[in-house]
């Protein structure tokens, strides 16, 4: 019989995979004889499993379940559903990655009308007894049955106010036992149904719900984020009870070993006295530091700091841990490693080589490529910043600077995020709020902690988050806010500064990005590890240096039909286009030619010897005729032709699909005087950079959308006659390359004709994805959702490669073109480029180059880095 079930004491810290990372962790604890309720873990191939049974519990797993309480009474010596010993569980969800607040926590089950009664006797504290049993009717309503928690939050605040009081704590045992009942009736009117008294009955529920809740659409759109397969599933942690609310002994926390902000090594967290676990996380109380722990409790302080280190040590690495004290008595809930900002990743990852805890390797597989991306995000300007004064302060929980306007719902903030950047402004955040929190460029709560969920997940991101501001008063009806005597309304720009706290209205200037000390150690280390290189994708000179300093070796793809784009420039272009003849055309060429030779001059002086790969005009025409009738007049004019005349050019060009268009090679094709052109434009630039700068240009041209050897054949030799007639001209001996792009499925299989052409590929995944697919790049958008909700795909193919078609595409390539041309040069210039999981695929089929745009050649080094170690140690 298969083995679905597992005691902490028969698991341990490697079987993640089966037990998830808390099922995991608890069990490497337990094995270190640290104070871990004890429990037993369900495992994530029982969550598979129930989904292969059509969303059902087999009778084998249930009854390896019922074995485990039995297991698990013996242990406690309590017993499940009974009266004078009653077992109580928390069921929590845990998978291989962890997910924070993508899935839930049910506490206290094993409660029911009588079994309350009895622990209220048994624990001498009935005020306890009934809390516990209300919220776990709440919790239980709200997950297994997805009752919502307002209308609980309701009636707890209708109490309140009869009763005269402002906090939970000042109901008395009466109170909460009426509340207790008061919330059975709601279960019961919205359901239909009494709310389930059998221990069994509510285990095999809340079991259900964790299994159902791995594919409720937040976990999806986090997994989606995060690069999770759907196919892991969850495992369910059935955990005996401890009480941080039986009063002022008791309490429950959070820490980590560093401060997650900054790195810091330092004990890290929040407490509170007399609660259970979600109070923390919520933010509804305002916790104490966990230093403060030191004057309340100062043995359970120094135990847990000793375990802290403890398992630091263990884990090598930097934990995040959940501990409830029951009486005096400490017990640890969970351990993991801990979520961090790009700064503290740095800086925990440097620390942790410096401290002799991690290798190289091992620190560079700690930090999240993609996390990156918040150290190399703005900044405000610190004279604008100067100038400002604050409106309000709150908890600094996510670093970084952000402006925008001010919108109070997640569905606001998405929409008004297509216009405009926003700032979502809420009481505070919940898991429902994740796409609005991603959509905006920085989250202000009005509540939580440092550690509440808009504080974790806006770390997560690298979103700038300011949380708990206090000062803000709400009124969320009218959609606006006041602040220190002025009222913000939704529309109306804040500033936020997540690394102070502060709040301020109107917009602040923001300037880009330093980068901290550690990052160029760190870098360097993955500059040493890594085998692919690093291009990047530039059109101009000005991203070309940017680039550079971001540590791209080369140019993988200038797109030279962006540098057009400009409104000086594009009406050279726009002639060009509509000229009907070859005289009109050279004319207008004329005027390109010398625009595009000062580009490429300033290109190659950004880059010095690196190499650069120019792609010749590839413009979808429909992203360069005029539509506007004064540039239409004005164009008629420039070329001396009647506007009518014009006109019927512009419908005369127009195209039903210009992305399968007269774009790529075949404009070249039908009218060769380009390629002729642009050819002059790039060697005549190489040849006057290495006369004025001495610097030995190797340039490589690029024939884009090439799916035919006899095409690119046809370019080819336009270049080449061209190119060496100037070298010639020139008396110079410069070397140059000509290549293709790999972007039209028939060019992949038929790589080897095209290799006897071509000096070197690059693939161009935009478009073999686009046409792999037969997905429109441009309007796929509006499918995708319904692809997700279906579970047909689980990423963007455009953002993400799919290994498994176009990835093959890649594949047949690669082998194909090395057996024509064994020294062919390989490279990757769609957007895939810079996406770390497409990356790694292209460390496997052993392209040499990666391409991607600026700002994500930080990632793609460090992704690169990973790629290697990970083949490494497969191998
Ligand atoms: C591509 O198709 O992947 C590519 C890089 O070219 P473009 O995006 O310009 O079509
Ligand atoms: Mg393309």
């Amino acid at each position: 019989m298969h083995k679905y079930v597992y005691l902490f004491s028969e698991g341990n810290g490697n079987m993640r995979e089966l037990l998830g990372g808390k099922g995991a962790n608890l069990a490497e604890m337990t094995n270190l004889g640290m104070p871990v309720p004890q429990g037993f873990t369900i495992s994530t191939e029982a969550c598979t499993k129930y989904y292969e049974d059509g969303e059902k519990i087999s009778g084998e797993i249930e009854k390896e379940i019922y074995e485990y309480i039995g297991k698990l009474e013996k242990i406690t010596g309590k017993k499940f559903g009974d009266m004078e010993n009653p077992l109580l569980v928390s069921v929590r969800s845990g998978a291989r990655a962890s997910m924070p607040g993508m899935m839930d926590t049910i506490l206290n089950l094993g409660l029911n009308d009588e079994v309350v009664e009895s622990f209220a006797k048994k624990t001498g504290n009935p005020r306890f007894a009934y809390d516990s049993y209300r919220r776990f009717i709440q919790m239980y309503s709200d997950v297994v049955m997805e009752v919502g928690k307002k209308y609980f939050e309701e009636l707890i605040d209708k109490m309140k106010e009869e009763k005269g009081v402002k906090l939970d704590t000042e109901l008395d045992a009466n109170d909460l036992k009426k509340l207790a009942f008061q919330f059975k009736d709601e279960y019961k009117a919205k359901l239909g149904e009494e709310f389930p008294s059998s221990a069994k009955d509510q285990l095999l529920g809340a079991i259900k719900a964790v299994f159902r809740s791995w594919n409720n659409p937040r976990a999806i759109y986090y997994r989606r984020m995060n690069d999770i397969p759907g196919s892991w599933g969850t495992a369910v942690n059935v955990q005996s009870m401890v009480f941080g609310n039986t009063g002022d002994t008791s309490g429950t926390g959070v820490a980590f070993t560093r401060n997650p902000a900054t790195g810091e090594k330092k004990l890290y967290g929040e407490f509170l006295m007399n609660a259970q676990g979600e109070d923390v996380v919520a933010g509804i109380r305002t916790p104490q530091r966990i230093d403060q722990l030191k004057d309340v409790m100062p043995d359970v302080y120094e135990q847990f700091s000793a375990i802290a280190n403890r398992l630091e040590e263990h884990y090598h690495d930097m934990q995040d841990m959940e501990f409830t004290i029951e009486d005096g008595k400490l017990y640890m809930l969970q351990t993991r490693n801990g979520k961090r900002t790009a700064a503290a990743a740095l800086k925990i990852a440097v620390d942790l080589v410096d401290e002799g805890m991690l290798s190289v390797d091992e620190a560079l597989l700690k930090v999240e490529p993609k996390q990156l991306d918040a150290l190399l995000h703005p900044q405000f300007d610190a004279a604008a910043l100067k100038a400002a004064t604050p409106v309000a302060s709150g908890l600094p929980a996510s670093p970084g600077a952000a402006c925008g306007a001010v919108y109070f719902t997640a569905e606001d903030a998405i929409r008004a995020s297509k216009k405009q950047k926003v700032v979502l402004v809420r009481l505070e955040t919940s898991p429902e709020d994740i796409e609005g929190m991603n959509a905006a460029q920085g989250i202000l709560t009005v509540r939580g902690g440092m550690t509440s969920h808009a504080a974790v997940v806006a770390r997560g991101m690298g979103t700038c988050c300011v949380a708990g501001c206090g000062d803000i008063k709400m009124d969320e009806e009218n959609h606006c806010f006041n602040v220190a005597g002025q009222t913000v309304k939704e529309g109306d720009f804040i500033s936020i500064d997540g690394s102070t706290g502060n709040v301020y209205i109107g917009e602040i200037k923001t300037v880009d990005a330093s980068l901290t000390g550690d990052f160029g150690r760190f870098m360097a280390w993955a500059d040493e590890k890594r085998t692919l290189k690093i291009r990047t994708n530039a059109d101009t000179p000005r991203d070309a240096a940017q680039a550079v300093k971001f540590g791209a070796e080369g140019i993988g793809l200038c797109r030279t039909e962006h540098m057009f784009f400009e409104a000086d420039r594009i009406r050279a272009m726009r002639e060009m286009i509509v000229s009907e003849t070859e005289e009109q055309r050279r004319a207008a060429l004329e005027k390109l030619l010398p625009m595009q030779r000062g580009d490429f001059e300033g290109i190659f002086k950004a880059m010095g010897e690196r190499p650069v790969t120019i792609r010749f005009l590839d413009p979808p025409l429909h992203e360069f005729l005029p539509q506007d009738k004064d540039d239409i007049e004005a164009l008629a004019k420039d070329m001396g032709i009647s506007v009518e005349k014009l006109n019927q050019t512009i419908s005369d060009l127009h195209e039903f699909n210009p992305m399968l268009g007269h774009r790529g090679c075949r404009l070249a094709i039908t009218y060769p005087e380009i390629a002729e052109m642009q050819t002059r434009a790039v060697i005549e630039a190489a040849i006057n950079v290495r006369k004025s700068e001495g610097l030995n240009i190797v340039p490589e041209i690029m024939i884009p959308l090439v799916g035919h050897i006899n095409e690119l054949h046809f370019v080819r030799s336009i270049v080449v006659e061209t190119a060496d007639r100037i070298i010639k001209e020139s008396g110079t001996d410069m070397k140059y390359l000509v290549g293709t792009m790999i972007e039209v499925p028939r060019a992949a299989v038929t790589a080897d004709e095209i290799a006897k052409e071509a000096e070197f590929f690059s693939f161009g995944t935009n478009d073999l994805t686009q046409m792999g697919f037969g997905f429109s790049r441009d309007d796929v958008g509006k499918i995708l959702n319904a692809y997700y909700d279906k579970k047909i795909f689980e990423s963007d193919p455009f953002a993400r490669l799919d290994r498994d078609g176009i990835g093959r595409l890649v594949k047949t390539a690669v082998d194909l073109g090395r057996k024509t041309r064994p020294d062919i040069k390989l490279g990757i210039c769609g957007e895939h480029g810079g996406d770390p999981s497409s990356i790694e695929f292209c460390n496997e089929v052993g392209l040499n180059y990666v391409s991607c745009s600026p700002f994500r050649v930080p990632i793609a080094r460090l992704a690169a880095a990973q790629a290697a170690i990970k083949a490494k140690t497969q191998k």
